[in-house]
């Protein structure tokens, strides 16, 4: 499939049936596989064979599904998770652990600047947070001797900001780490983060990958281009032998391109157990196949909404990548040529009253916690899912109070603005 276009690898990628095989990807609904012998299984527990045994581990379905992503990705190796958060998690814990330290671009996800921030510092992990805006000196004051690694979103959600990919990608390998990006809002149809530095993609697939609010998910892909080995002393869980694994050593048996996501599944997963029901990769797999339809359309009637939202005089500011004049216009330029994605944060006149008030009015646009799926919804952070942040947190992350994000689906453009019309009072 390497060869192909990314929209012929949205439909086909991934799994391709033998003759009289099942056209669509088979829901593997089963949690255990037989085998003959009791050797035969032994081979597969010594990873020294690769197979089925038991679904927490692998399972075919998320396979064909993983393997898609990969290639949409351009990486070498995947693996699904049962949420972006278990994603982002397994990415960080897979390479750093008690005593260490990460660096991570402070315009992040809220859930996952909880993570990091608290229970990950529970953990023993520490996290320096950086303003993606930062200069290459800021940025490399950031690194200490223990630092394992460096995080950032290519478009934040929510508050939008664009990231400078390979100015953190130069950072994280003057410092011989990887750099691990979150590529959800973005999709690998509108930023493939490899082809700029990135070494690991995480996604909430969630969002645009399904598409449809119809199942929670993530997923982790590996570039199999950062070369462990090379700075073994900082990633001994990957160059040195794995007790729990009869002595295996991840970088030396699967390489550059499989030691990582080997290491997730044989160690996290088998431990945490985060893992997608096969189920819930059929319905991604759906969504997949018209990631490049509706990623076109979701940019388009952001981008028309946005233009409506800048005119509008109930409106204080509007930020949109893809709005000539945006902040991080260059950067979109630069790193989604095709389109951002369809979700637009703007801050309603008034405040936060006046933010509450426009939206309880809204008829089409729905209020949830949801972003990137087929129905348009809107949601305001400093009520929801940035509560538990005081006023500096949220400016920090990008958020003020008035801010509303509005994530646009693939309704007609002119309905959409006509609600926001009314809701404005206009
Ligand atoms: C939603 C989201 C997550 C968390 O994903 P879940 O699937 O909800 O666990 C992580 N990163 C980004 C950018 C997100 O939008």
């Amino acid at each position: 499939m390497s060869d192909y276009r990314i929209e012929t690898k949205c439909v086909q990628g991934g799994y391709t049936p033998g003759n009289g095989e099942p056209r669509q990807i088979p829901i593997v609904q089963s949690t255990t596989f037989k085998y003959a012998t009791s050797e035969d299984m032994g081979k597969l527990f010594d990873l020294e064979a690769s197979g089925y045994f038991y679904t927490r581990l692998q399972n075919p379905t998320n396979d064909y599904v993983a393997a898609k992503i990969a290639e949409l990705e351009g990486g070498t190796a995947a693996m699904l998770t049962s949420s972006g958060q278990a994603a982002s998690f397994y990415a960080i814990f897979n390479i750093a652990s008690c005593g260490d330290h990460v660096v991570s671009s402070a315009t992040i996800y809220g859930g996952t600047y909880n993570l990091f921030a608290v229970t990950m510092k529970r953990m023993g992990i520490d996290f320096t947070f950086v303003s993606p805006d930062c200069t290459e000196e800021e940025l490399n004051a950031a690194f200490r001797p223990n630092t394992k690694a460096v995080f950032g979103e290519t478009i934040a959600n929510p508050a939008l900001t664009v990231l400078d990919i390979e100015k953190f990608a130069n950072a994280a390998h003057a410092h011989g780490v990887p750099l691990i990006i979150d590529n959800t809002f973005a999709t690998p149809y509108g930023c493939r983060p490899f082809e700029w530095g990135a070494d690991i993609v995480t996604h909430s697939t969630t969002k645009y990958m399904d598409g449809h609010g119809a199942a929670v998910g993530g997923c982790i892909v590996d570039s199999g281009k950062f070369d462990w080995m090379a700075h073994a002393d900082k990633f001994p869980g990957l160059c040195t032998p794995d007790d729990s694994y009869h002595g295996i050593t991840y970088a030396e048996k699967f390489g550059k391109e499989g030691a990582f996501i080997t290491k997730a599944t044989a160690q996290l997963m088998r431990d945490f157990g985060s893992i997608q029901s096969p189920q819930n990769a059929f319905y991604l797999n759906l969504g997949l196949e018209s990631l490049h339809v509706r990623m076109k359309r979701h940019c388009e009637n952001g981008l028309a909404v946005a233009k409506f939202l800048q005119s509008s005089d109930k409106i204080d500011w509007v930020t949109y990548a893809d709005l000539p004049g945006d902040k991080y216009h260059e950067l979109a330029k630069k790193y989604l040529p095709n389109g951002t994605c369809g979700v637009v944060s703007f801050g309603v006149k008034g405040g936060r009253k006046a933010a509450e008030e426009f939206m309880k009015k809204l008829k089409l646009i729905a209020i949830e916690t949801h972003v990137a799926d087929a129905r348009s919804c809107c949601l305001h952070p400093a009520n929801a899912t940035h509560r538990q942040m005081n006023d500096d947190e949220l400016i920090a992350c990008g958020i003020t109070n008035n801010l509303v994000r509005l994530s646009c689906g693939l309704e007609n453009a002119e309905d959409l603005i006509a609600d926001l019309k009314q809701a404005l009072g206009e």
